[in-house]
This record gives C-alpha cells, sequence and structure tokens, in this order.
C-alpha cells in the first residue's frame, strides 16, 4: 500500500532544470569570515577575503548597491534585467553570519528595501539570540548545515558536537515557525549516509533540502580535505535519493554537475546575476573563482568598480568542450577522455541546479 501510494506521488513530481535568468538574481552576501567551527571542506578562504567584520552602516550600504543593478550593466543592459531588490534574493552567510550582532538589523534593512527573498545560512549555533530578534516574517528561510545524518559522520567533517547543536538549532527555529531549509554537502565521506536523510528531514520539520556538491573551492582544494565524490558515486546515489525525498512534499534541489551529450552548456555569470560579496570589498560573479584574485567588481567607498583585466569576466565567453572552464583549470581530474581525445562528458556550470517538487 505505501509503495503504491509512493509510486503515485513520484508520478506527480515534477523535475526540473532550473534555468538561468536575469529575473532572479541571488546576492551571497559575506558579511564576515569568522566562524566558530573549522570544517574540514571549509570553502573561506582568508588569504583572499580577509578578517573583517562588516559594521551595519557598510552592510545598509552594500544591500542599498545591490538593491539597483542598473549600474552594473550601462547602456548594455539586458532588457528582461529588471534592476531592483524585488527580483533579487539575498542570502546572508559567514563564516557564520549569526556571529555578527547586528545581523537582525541587516535582515530589517533588507526586508525594508523589498529583496524578493531574505535567507540566512547557518551551522545552527544562532549566536547572539537571532531567532528572538527577528521573526518569521523577517525571513524566508534559515538554512541549516548538516553533513551526515549521524552525529559521527557529522562530527568528523563539522566537528565535535556540532551536530547536537544543529539540531537544537532546528527545533527551536521551527518551534518558532521560522522555514527551514538543509544544506548537506556530499562528499566520499558522507554519501553513503543521504538515504537516512529521508526520515531524519521529514522528523525535523524542513521543507527544502539543497544537496551540494563538495566545492572545488578553500580547503576542500587541499589534500586532506579533497573527499570529491566520483562520477559514479554521485549518479548511483544523489538523483534517486533526491526523488525519495521529494516524494514526502519536500522540495529537493541538487547540482547537474554532468551535462548529457543533449544538454546545452550554458555559463550563468553570462546569462544571469549572481554576486557572491566578500567582507574585503571583492565581489565575484562565479564562486568558484573565489581563491583567486580574479573578481569582477571590487567596492570601494560603498561604490561597485570594475577591476581591471585579467579577471573572472575573461573566462566566462571562453569555449572548450569540457564545458566549465574553471573545472578544466582547477580540477581537471574530474574529466575523463575517449581514445581520440574528446571529452566524455561535459561538466555543467557548477550554479545549475536540478529540482524536484
Ligand atoms: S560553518 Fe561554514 S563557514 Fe564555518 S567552518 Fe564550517 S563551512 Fe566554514
Ligand atoms: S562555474 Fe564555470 S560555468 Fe559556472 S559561472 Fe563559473 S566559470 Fe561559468
Amino acid at each position: 500500500m505505501i509503495r503504491i501510494l509512493q509510486n503515485n506521488v513520484w508520478d506527480s513530481m515534477q523535475k526540473q532544470t532550473v534555468a538561468f535568468s536575469k529575473e532572479s538574481s541571488n546576492l551571497f552576501f559575506h558579511i564576515l569570515t569568522k566562524c566558530n567551527l573549522s570544517c574540514t571542506h571549509c570553502y573561506i578562504n582568508k588569504d583572499q577575503h580577509g578578517v573583517d567584520t562588516l559594521d551595519i552602516d557598510t552592510i545598509k550600504a552594500w544591500l542599498k548597491l545591490f538593491s539597483n543593478r542598473s549600474h552594473l550593466h550601462g547602456s548594455n543592459r539586458d532588457k528582461t534585467c529588471l534592476d531592483n531588490a524585488g527580483q533579487t534574493n539575498v542570502i546572508f552567510l559567514g563564516g557564520e553570519p549569526t556571529l555578527h550582532p547586528d545581523l537582525h538589523l541587516a535582515v530589517k534593512e533588507a526586508k525594508r528595501l523589498g529583496f524578493k527573498s531574505i535567507n540566512i545560512d547557518t551551522n545552527g549555533y544562532l549566536f547572539h539570540n537571532i531567532l528572538d530578534k527577528i521573526s518569521c516574517d523577517d525571513i524566508d528561510y534559515f538554512s541549516f548545515s548538516l553533513d551526515g545524518a549521524t552525529q559521527a559522520t557529522n562530527d568528523s567533517i563539522r566537528g565535535e558536537g556540532s551536530y547536537d547543536k544543529v539540531m537544537e538549532g532546528i527545533k527551536k527555529a521551527v518551534a518558532k515557525n521560522f522555514s527551514c531549509s538543509m544544506i548537506y554537502t556530499v562528499s566520499e565521506k558522507n554519501f553513503h549516509e543521504l538515504e537516512l536523510m529521508e526520515d531524519l528531514i521529514q522528523n525535523l520539520g524542513i521543507k527544502r533540502f539543497f544537496i551540494q556538491v563538495i566545492g572545488l573551492r578553500g580547503k576542500s582544494t587541499e589534500g586532506k580535505g579533497n573527499f570529491q565524490i566520483s562520477k559514479e558515486n554521485w549518479l548511483k546515489t544523489i538523483p534517486k535519493t533526491a526523488k525519495k525525498i521529494a516524494g514526502h512534499g519536500i522540495v529537493v534541489t541538487y547540482p547537474k554537475v554532468f551535462l548529457k551529450s543533449d544538454e546545452t552548456f550554458q555559463c550563468a555569470a553570462n546569462v544571469a546575476d549572481n554576486f557572491f560579496v566578500f567582507p574585503n570589498g571583492r565581489v565575484y560573479q562565479c564562486p568558484i573563482c573565489e581563491d583567486f584574485p580574479l573578481h569582477s567588481f571590487e567596492i570601494k567607498g560603498n561604490k561597485l568598480i570594475p577591476t581591471q583585466k585579467i579577471n573572472e569576466k575573461d573566462l566566462f565567453d571562453l569555449t572548450i568542450p569540457e564545458g566549465c572552464v574553471m573545472n578544466k583549470m582547477i580540477q581537471p581530474q574530474n574529466l575523463s577522455y575517449n581514445k581520440v581525445g574528446e571529452p566524455e562528458y561535459q561538466i555543467a556550470c557548477c550554479m545549475l541546479k536540478e529540482e524536484i517538487s
């Protein structure tokens, strides 16, 4: 009976590749780089992005800067770009953003400016009583990071005690009616526990589940943190488990990673507006450029200034048979070639997602 019901639910589920669009942009706003944890795959690179914590006046000024994006496009502005906060999702990040004593004021300012959605990505420690300083009407989602269904696996990646803390944080947030999502960063260390997440997520009251692939950035590019999941394990595990979890009415999103032969490669930076802002003023359009001084813009005196060549923009237009140029440069071992030297598959833009709902 249960199986029949599940099959019916699966039949009515929709899986779609989320198309890039300038009508829905994302502002990934790192308001500080400080964090209380030291995860093995952390992508924060203090050599590149400093140790500053932005003061609240600067945060407000930078939110204003991205609430009207007309200055980013100049006379070449695409007509589909509507240039205001109403088309932009803000994601407050760190480090750990709740370590910022004025995060609640930043959230309220983003709300006042009318951003399309407001989200906080957290490791679950919820510092400075953030749950008491904002209401569930102020933000769309708290996104909690968990990297294992069991305490042993999660804590081996994110640090001792982090599993208990994130569980406690989710329960408190759900009790206060905040919508909660979860981010699970898949690696060779934890992909085997992904299917155990099905029950855990339901029991916790999580509404959206984001599966990420371990990045090509920060510590995960170093020998000891590099546990990138193989193509075989990814394809064997992720789509199937995502579908099962979505069968419970939870929206599940995961990166496409490998393009099929009939799918067209697109670089998000050419066709969408995504901005990754760091407290030292660097603004990137591609997240996997963040380990290098290749940022497209710099914020100086609260003004957004295009950087000189060579920067990441010079890479976005390059067409190579392997797909993403940055992947080929940083992680060529992800690629494989046939006997005549042609790539066996293309690597999708890391921003390209599949969504099942
Ligand atoms: S919680 Fe996030 S910012 Fe902090 S160490 Fe872990 S990955 Fe890095
Ligand atoms: S990940 Fe690759 S395809 Fe995506 S924005 Fe960066 S360079 Fe472009």
